[in-house]
């Protein structure tokens, strides 16, 4: 039976870091209050069948709000920060609403320093029993230099206390090419991430893009926001090695390509986006997906409030997927995890003619080392794990001239 997983955005941040390029922001308290409120009005016209949206069919089903929801995940932003009351209530009514499995995974994502003992324990209390901390490094210039408000024994500190309420699940999160990053330094993010003995772990590398403040500056070449302290594609691409040789020494087995676990600790939420679950996106800029279709909401907190205050849903994109469109993502998500897609599975759902056009670049990828194909799975080779998005590309498009197209994988 299909299960549900619910993302809740909170886009809060007591700060904004340079290296972010989430939708979140820095605002009074009065404001996360009210948003608090819409989040809950969202999720009483998501029962209600408002009748402005249903009206232009973008109304997410019933059958999808009544499947039993097997993971809840807390993101933004800083969640934390609407206190022990604030998420008390959201979990009330969304308890109220939808129908929680047996043993649903509850995580909330975490800035270390932003939740005392007291808040730690209220989390428990509600249900909560997975934490996502975003650590980054554990080097206090690196961390000074991209505007994090703790430091390197703050993240020692904040997963002390977590152990202390009795959180037995816990993820950090490092980046590999902050600003001042060097192989020692990442080593010794590596080694004290480590020595915590988190549960998952995951490994990102900066991205480079316009969306923030210091992957802007690295393009335009300013030296506001240390721009050019950011290590190479070559360093970056090393210390991601590195992690895995060192994380998986460790015990804590890859997964994903950013994701690491000790055995039974997988995101559970996570792995509903690579395996095209269902899982519906509340609060603002949160994305759905209901099997068929796609849609989001409002980016702007302000302007989600107001879709809301009128009485209806605030999403702004639906996009039902066409067949083509299932497939392409069935690979390039299905991709990420390093079990990769399961073939004869794929003609099952679409039927052997619907996956053909796709065959050729396959045959070609495998060919060129870049895919590996055993037991009827098909899976990234490990050398493509730093080259994943161009080997993605390669699914984007129903085979037409493949041997053009390839040609990008290589650099050629
Ligand atoms: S705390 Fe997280 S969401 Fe907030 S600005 Fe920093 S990286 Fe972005």
């Amino acid at each position: 039976m299909d299960t549900l997983g619910i993302y809740v955005q909170i886009p809060f941040c007591a700060s904004k870091c340079s290296f972010c390029n989430f939708s979140s922001k820095v605002a009074p308290h009065s404001e996360l209050e009210s948003y608090l409120a819409s989040l809950e009005h969202e999720i009483d016209l998501l029962f209600s069948g408002c009748q402005t949206a249903s009206a232009n069919a973008r109304h997410p089903s019933g059958d999808l709000l009544e499947l039993p929801v097997d993971s809840l995940y807390f993101g933004g932003g800083t969640p934390t920060l609407a206190g022990a009351e604030g998420l008390d209530r959201l979990f009330a009514t969304l308890r109220q609403r939808f129908r929680f499995a047996g043993a649903p995974e509850l995580t909330l994502e975490m800035t270390p320093g932003s939740a005392d003992a007291a808040l730690m324990a209220a989390c428990r209390e509600l249900g909560v029993n997975r934490l996502s901390m975003g650590a980054q490094s554990f080097e206090d210039r690196e961390l000074a230099s991209v505007g994090r408000l703790h430091s390197g024994s703050e993240i020692e500190a904040q997963v002390g206390l977590a152990r202390g309420a009795g959180f037995q699940n816990i993820s950090l999160d490092l980046i590999a090419g902050l600003p001042h990053q060097t192989r020692a330094s990442w080593l010794t993010s590596l080694t004290r991430a480590i020595e915590l003995e988190p549960e998952h772990l995951s490994i990102y590398l900066f991205e480079i893009d316009e969306k923030s403040r210091l992957g802007n500056e690295v393009l335009r070449h300013g030296d506001r926001y240390h721009a050019a302290a950011v290590p190479d594609d070559d360093a970056m691409a090393a210390a991601y090695e590195q992690a895995q040789e060192l994380l998986g020494a460790a015990g804590l087995a890859q997964y994903e390509i950013s994701n690491f676990a000790r055995p039974g600790f997988e995101s559970r939420h996570n792995r509903k986006y690579w395996r095209l679950d269902p899982y519906l996106g509340l609060g603002a800029g949160a994305h759905s997906f209901d099997g068929n279709a796609r849609w989001s909401n409002e980016i702007s907190t302000i302007d989600y409030a107001a879709r809301l205050a009128t009485g209806e849903l605030p999403i702004v994109e639906w996009r039902v997927l066409a067949e083509a469109e299932q497939i392409e993502e069935f690979f390039f998500l299905g991709l990420r995890e390093c079990t990769g897609v399961d073939l004869s599975g794929a003609a099952k759902r679409w039927g052997r003619d619907a996956i053909n056009p796709w065959q050729s670049r396959i045959d070609s990828l495998l060919q060129m080392g870049m895919l590996e194909e055993s037991g009827g799975r098909l899976r990234l080779a490990p050398e493509s794990f730093l080259v994943s998005n161009e080997v993605f590309q390669e699914f984007l498009l129903p085979a037409q001239d493949g041997s053009q197209a390839l040609a990008s994988v290589t650099g050629s």
